[in-house]
């Protein structure tokens, strides 16, 4: 592995600081896929900010909206009684996103920034790879790409993002906080993460050395149904084939309020509006899930390894709009 400085974090305005003003350095938090990346020569910085030990932890209440601290864990986020009880879909996400002792140690903004597990981008023997040097090519295009993505892909990039968290946080309208050296701000995670388009290395609107500090998410109605259904290849430890985050509200069998993404088909976290503009005002039943489906996955840039995953996105959203508002009276 590349040497690199380790310093520890004590002050959130310096930590900013020292990683905006040096190219070379990075944040880290769990380092739950950074350390994995630093081992397989795919990264290599040469200074590590540990950002664990800063007061950017801890979930708070206020009114409808819940305040989570950028490096509080997955487990404390999933064992939280709020979340457990006004974000069911977004609990179901988090244990369903990575065991345990990975949950433990996983941050939150870590998450959201995790990078993608293409095969290609890990293994630097690879030369092809526009995401680890742009204008290299993508050896997935042409290759297995059976986890890539079909919605937001091109020609230059078809990874998918890996989080099954950031998928009902999107749907929820989750906002991001950050710091930079210019100051704070916040965006939404809709507007977050960028399509690949021909510069897939850039990823985010992060500029250089800004932090994620915490993400506010809107808690649903105490009436509304959630749920979040993972599609893979065996039940545990293994990434999202395709995956739905939908978050229902009924009234006498018609849906109001819909909120509605996919994960494990797009190279973001991928909002489905126009399904949700399907399911608003509908009756709730196979008619509107299904229009709702094929509303949601519009002009897929397939390869032959992932064409299949078109029909499993659909199905994969049906069956939760199925689920989540089955006994409803
Ligand atoms: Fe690299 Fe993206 Fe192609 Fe994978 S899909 S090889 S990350 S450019």
């Amino acid at each position: 592995m590349h040497e690199f400085e380790y310093l520890r974090a004590d002050e959130v305005g310096r930590a900013v600081a020292t990683v905006a003003g040096d190219p070379g350095a990075s944040y880290l938090a769990g380092g739950t896929t950074q350390l994995d990346l630093m081992k397989d020569g795919v990264l290599a910085p040469d200074r590590l900010v540990d950002i664990t030990r800063l007061p950017l932890g801890g979930i708070a209440c206020d009114g409808d909206m819940l305040h989570v601290g950028a490096v509080t864990t997955m487990e404390e986020l999933a064992a939280d009684r709020t979340v457990a009880e006004r974000l069911p879909f977004l609990r179901q996400a988090l244990l369903l996103g990575a065991s345990v002792q990975l949950r433990n140690m996983a941050t939150i903004g870590g998450n959201l920034l995790q990078r993608t597990r293409c095969r290609y981008f890990r293994d630097p023997a690879v030369s092809a790879c526009n995401k680890r040097l742009r204008g290299s090519g993508c050896a997935a295009v042409h290759g297995a790409a059976r986890m890539h993505a079909i919605l937001g892909a091109s020609q230059h990039c078809i990874a998918v993002h890996a989080s099954d968290m950031a998928v009902p946080l999107v749907a929820l309208d989750a906002v991001v906080r950050l710091l930079g050296r210019h100051g704070e701000r916040s965006v939404p995670l809709t507007e977050f993460y960028l399509l690949p388009g021909d510069t897939p290395d850039v990823e985010n609107v992060l500029s250089r050395g800004e932090l994620i500090t915490a993400v506010e998410i809107p808690l649903l109605a105490p009436e509304t149904r959630s749920t979040y259904l993972k599609v893979r290849d065996r039940a545990s430890y293994e990434f999202a084939l395709t995956s739905a985050a939908v978050a229902l509200r009924l009234d006498g069998g018609v849906i109001g309020e819909a909120r509605v993404a996919l994960g494990g088909v797009g190279t973001v976290p991928w909002r489905a509006p126009a399904a949700e503009a399907v399911l608003r005002g509908a009756p709730a039943g196979e008619e509107a899930f299904t229009a709702a489906a094929e509303a949601a996955v519009v002009d897929p840039f397939t390869v032959e390894g992932t064409a299949f995953k078109v029909e499993l996105a659909k199905r994969t959203l049906v069956r939760a709009l199925r689920t989540v508002t089955a006994g409803a009276p």
